[in-house]
Order: structure tokens, then C-alpha cells, then sequence
């Protein structure tokens, strides 16, 4: 397995640390068992990523003409970091940068539990969501706009209020409206985008 970009680990590893005071816990229910994500599950990406059992590369490695910031990729266990996050200013880019990071997480923590019966979309709005949750906690707020990103974000922002309390477990209907609105943002990005495509998830074992 390749081995880390040391920077962007060490970055990876601070933007992570910073949401261990942001406390959750949910489940999302897509089209089988309750998935359940907590503060504890991105401090074990943490850990793989400490491990290697990770990888995290620069996103000029990522090989895919798909618009986005940052990207997780599940056949190499891999999670891919734009270069300059690490030398941008402190403060509210620093902010929304670390929920990008936090964002790749949450895919890279499903791989991690090998999540079954987990739709591509289902599996943005769960990472979207908890990057909200993070921006809630530090107070970022997203620049109103009509683009299709613009409304991910704000319909996960609309969200964390459902995930607040103990044993939350969202169904398909509460996460419709941020799962419709991840379908039209992929569909435009990625003309033939399929969202209920089942993943294929499972890291592979530590040598
Ligand atoms: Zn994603």
C-alpha cells in the first residue's frame, strides 16, 4: 500500500481532532440494518489513519476529472487532500476546509465498518450531514446561493436539528429532501451519476 503524504496526515490528523469536541451520535437507515455514526467513529479513521490502514494522498493524485474538493476512494482506502488546504489561513476558510476533510471521513468510516446495503447517495447525505453538525459547532454558516452545492449544504444544515437528542435513527424519509438534493447536485456534476448504486465497502486488512 502507498504510504501517507506526511503533511497532508498530519492536516488530515488536526482537522480531525478538531471535531472530537463536537458531540453526535445517529443512525442512518438506508435500505437495510441502521448505520450508527458518532464522534467515536471518525476518532477510529483517526486511528487508521495513524495506522496506514488509510492512506492519505494529495488530490492531485486522484485521477478524476469529477468536480470536487477532496475525494475518499474506496478501492485504495485512500483519502485525497487539495495541497494548499494546508497552508490557508486559520479562521472560517480553515473551518469549512476541515468539514471537507471531515466530510471524507465519514466515507472513509463506512469503509472502515464495511457498511452493507449503503446507497452512494444515502452515503453523501450522511457525510454532508456531519459536516454540518461541525460547521454548526464552530459557527460557520453557508453563504446563501441557487448553485446545486449551495443546496447540500443548506439542506444538511436544515438537518442536524432532526439529530439532536439520544437514539436518533433517520429513515429515508427524513433525508429525502438532502439525499434529492446530493442526486441533482451528482447528476449535474456527473452527467449518468447513478446514487442507489450499492457500494462496495471494506478496508482491506492490515499487513
Ligand atoms: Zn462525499
Amino acid at each position: 500500500m502507498a504510504s501517507s503524504d506526511p503533511k497532508l496526515k498530519t492536516y488530515t490528523l488536526t482537522a480531525l481532532g478538531d471535531v472530537v469536541g463536537v458531540q453526535f451520535s445517529f443512525a442512518i437507515k438506508d435500505i437495510d440494518a441502521p448505520v450508527t455514526l458518532a464522534t467515536s467513529s471518525l476518532a477510529s479513521v483517526s486511528d487508521a489513519i495513524r495506522k496506514d490502514r488509510i492512506t492519505v494522498l494529495s488530490f492531485s493524485q486522484y485521477g478524476s476529472t469529477v468536480q470536487a474538493a477532496a475525494a475518499y476512494k474506496n478501492e485504495n482506502d485512500t483519502m485525497y487532500i487539495p495541497d494548499d488546504y494546508v497552508s490557508r489561513p486559520s479562521g472560517s476558510q480553515r473551518t469549512y476546509d476541515y468539514g471537507t476533510v471531515i466530510h471524507e471521513a465519514v466515507h472513509a468510516c463506512f469503509d472502515l465498518m464495511a457498511a452493507k446495503h449503503l446507497t452512494h447517495a444515502t452515503g453523501e447525505a450522511a457525510a454532508y450531514l456531519v459536516a454540518a453538525l461541525y460547521y454548526e459547532a464552530r459557527h460557520w454558516s453557508v453563504k446563501p446561493g441557487n448553485d446545486t452545492f449551495t443546496q447540500v449544504l443548506l439542506e444538511a444544515s436544515r438537518l442536524t436539528a432532526k439529530v439532536k437528542g439520544a437514539n436518533v435513527t433517520l429513515t429515508r424519509p427524513d433525508f429525502k429532501d438532502l439525499r434529492d438534493a446530493v442526486m441533482t447536485h451528482y447528476k449535474r456534476i456527473s452527467p449518468g451519476y447513478r446514487g442507489d448504486t450499492i457500494m462496495s465497502l471494506g478496508v482491506a486488512a492490515a499487513p
